[in-house]
């Protein structure tokens, strides 16, 4: 090779690597966008997405709580911290003896596993699709009864009362595992409500999408009773 055709070559190659690497810009130009403008425009949550808590009420108004303290004793980050106090009979504040006198969840600790959702006898908690939770001090973080109790008639609270961005149904739409089928890991079971109906929400539905795919083997059944 001449050393005049050498630079040419290499010419050749730099623009051909150009061209072989807006390929792929180009191809990316043309695919539907993943992202959006957030937070103008949200993306829809799976329905087990695993946000913040709240604490629920019956329809009735009473709190679901009664301050047994198995969420705290299963989470693995140790981050709920529970004390039940006995019930007024005259002024009940749970259907039970006791009910959740304080209930904190520090959020900065929390790993959002669901374990406590699926701990609670009486599905007090559970989870929800909202995910903003920026604050600007660790206090913050923890959240009280104050913020976690949702209101007699089912509304949640929302950390920032002002934030045009609060998205209350958010707040409102439970974690999708308890509204699984099959509860007790039995395919009998399946689409049928196992929890109790809730203030402002009413019985939620069973979770969606859970058809069966695979028939149940009657022995299995009949092994489980
Ligand atoms: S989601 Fe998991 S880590 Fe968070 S409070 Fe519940 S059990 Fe604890
Ligand atoms: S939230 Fe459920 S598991 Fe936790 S103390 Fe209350 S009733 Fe018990």
């Amino acid at each position: 090779m001449s050393e005049a055709q050498q630079p040419q070559e290499d010419l050749f190659t730099i623009i051909g690597n150009l061209f072989r690497g807006m390929r792929v810009t180009w191809r990316q130009m043309f695919l539907p966008r993943v992202t959006t403008e957030y937070p103008k425009t949200m993306r829809e949550k799976p329905q087990r997405f695993h946000g913040r808590h709240v604490l629920n009420r019956y329809p009735d108004g009473m709190e679901k709580c009664i301050g047994c303290q198995l969420c705290a004793g299963v989470c693995p980050a140790q981050c709920i911290y529970v004390r039940g106090k006995d019930n007024d009979p005259a002024n009940p504040m749970s259907p039970g003896e006791r009910y959740g006198y304080v209930y904190e969840i520090n959020l900065l600790r929390c790993i959002f596993c669901g374990l406590c959702v699926e701990a609670c006898p009486t599905e007090a908690i559970t989870m929800t699709s909202l995910f903003e939770m920026s604050v600007t001090n660790r206090e913050d973080a923890i959240y009280t009864k104050k913020e976690l109790l949702v209101e007699p008639d089912g509304t949640p609270n929302h950390m920032f009362p002002d934030d045009e961005l609060a998205d209350l149904d958010e707040l409102r739409a439970a974690d999708g595992w308890m509204r699984a089928t099959a509860p007790q890991g039995r395919a009998a079971f399946q689409g049928v409500p196992g929890w109790t109906p809730s203030a402002g929400v009413g019985l939620r539905p069973p979770e969606a999408g859970q058809g069966n795919t695979v028939a149940p083997d009657p022995e299995d059944e009949e092994g489980d009773e």
